[in-house]
């Protein structure tokens, strides 16, 4: 008969304590690691990734430094009370130049062309809103944000557009870029991350929690954990108040004279396209299959990629050819509010989690967030 001898006295002593256990290496979670540390110079940090890179949106969005274009803020005035949309919209501004400031422009390829937002025939109620949406964020801003800029409909090429609305705010970045400088600056800052460790179970144990990684017959003991699995949570936390919620997104072959730049909505931000050299990187359309994109199943379906498909060949690349190149999927949160949850949900478990499509604005300030407010 054999007996399980998996660990020696020497691992167990050395690599099955923390201070600080993160669950996910997406932004939040990594950001929330970089914010202990900012801390807590000698604590021990440990995130725990379930997958061979970060699986979940962080390495999968399409790269845009947003925070609402105007339709979007309209709608979360007709539902939330005006403090609490401008409290967003700064969360994701606030965020923006967080995630600036700490790992630089040119490590994260930051340009900054501008947002604009499609509007056609069944969106035109905004336009006489703009200014009341200006006025709200304002004292961000410093300025009035929105404009409406009819021109940059044929200087773009668009169809089916009756008009632009322009922000000269909005920027993006190099996605893969930005996470690969994450995971650098933490592992420079001394914070351990293992991938391939999916947390299955977690149970407080007097001031310590102690996590079950899947088929590995280790038990880890952390201080403190904090939960940052974003629309995976409810494996873990089967009562919380989220649904996840696929984005799938196609890539095109280098075009030539591609005549716009910068970062584009249309359909309330459900669509969304940005230049990337002289590619259009193009996703959305989760509103028009929402019962079959309410998922966590990271996969690509014929009927999303055809209507991106037909979008880009009547919208945004009318009469030009195009090929795509390639496409992929990543999965969100959302949930009755638009507001992420960060939480305490025992002694010595945290979540920051339930980010739904600004998330690279918001992840570095969520991370910030909920080590302040909790004093972690
Ligand atoms: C297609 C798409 C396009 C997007 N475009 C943009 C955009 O242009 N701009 C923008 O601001 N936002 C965009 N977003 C949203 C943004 O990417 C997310 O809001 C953000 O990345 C969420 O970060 P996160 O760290 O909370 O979650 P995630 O990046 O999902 O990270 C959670 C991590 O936890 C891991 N994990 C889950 N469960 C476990 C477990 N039990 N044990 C261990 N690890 C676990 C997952 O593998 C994952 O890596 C987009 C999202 C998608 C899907």
């Amino acid at each position: 008969m054999t007996k399980n001898c998996q660990f020696s006295f020497w691992e167990l002593q050395s690599f099955s304590q923390y201070d600080y256990v993160v669950v996910g290496s997406g932004i939040v979670g990594l950001s929330t690691a970089l914010s202990l540390r900012e801390k807590h110079l000698n604590a021990s940090i440990l995130v725990l990734e379930r997958g061979f890179l970060p699986t979940g949106a962080s390495t999968k969005n399409a790269g845009f430094a947003c925070f609402g274009s105007a339709t979007e803020i309209f709608d979360d005035l007709q539902v939330m009370p005006p403090e609490e949309v401008f409290e967003l919209v700064q969360m994701r501004w606030e965020g923006l130049q967080l995630l600036r400031k700490r790992l630089g422009d040119k490590a994260i390829d930051f340009k900054n062309y501008g947002g604009f937002e499609l509007i056609s025939e069944k969106e035109k109620y905004i336009l006489p809103e703009i200014n009341q949406i200006n006025t709200l964020i304002e004292p961000l801003f410093k300025a009035k944000v929105f404009q409406e800029n009819k021109h940059k409909v044929a200087e773009f090429g668009f169809k089916k557009t009756d008009t632009i609305i322009e922000n000269s705010y909005e920027g993006q970045i190099d996605t893969g870029k930005m996470m690969r400088a994450l995971i650098e600056l933490a592992i420079s800052n001394k914070i351990e991350i293992k991938t391939g460790a999916e947390v299955v179970d977690i149970q407080e144990n007097g001031n310590n929690v102690l996590l079950k990684i899947k088929n590995i017959a280790f038990e880890l003991k952390a201080k403190n954990l904090i939960i940052c699995s974003n629309a995976f949570t409810k494996s873990l936390l089967p009562k919380i108040d989220m649904f996840p919620g696929r984005g799938q997104v196609v890539i095109t072959k280098p075009l030539k004279n591609l005549p716009f730049k910068g970062v584009f909505h249309f359909d309330k931000g459900y669509y969304y396209f940005r230049n990337f050299g002289n590619r259009v990187i193009f996703g959305g359309g989760r509103n028009a299959f929402l019962k079959q994109e309410t998922t966590t199943d990271l996969e690509c379906t014929e009927n999303v990629l055809e209507n991106l498909y037909q979008k880009l060949s009547e919208i945004i690349l009318p009469g030009k050819e195009f090929e795509i190149e390639h496409f992929w999927s990543g999965i969100m949160a959302f949930g009755n509010t638009k507001q992420p949850v960060v939480e305490q949900m025992s002694k010595n478990v945290f979540t920051a989690v339930r980010l739904g499509g600004m998330g690279v604005a918001i992840g570095s300030l969520l991370g910030k967030k909920v080590v302040e407010t909790f004093e972690l």
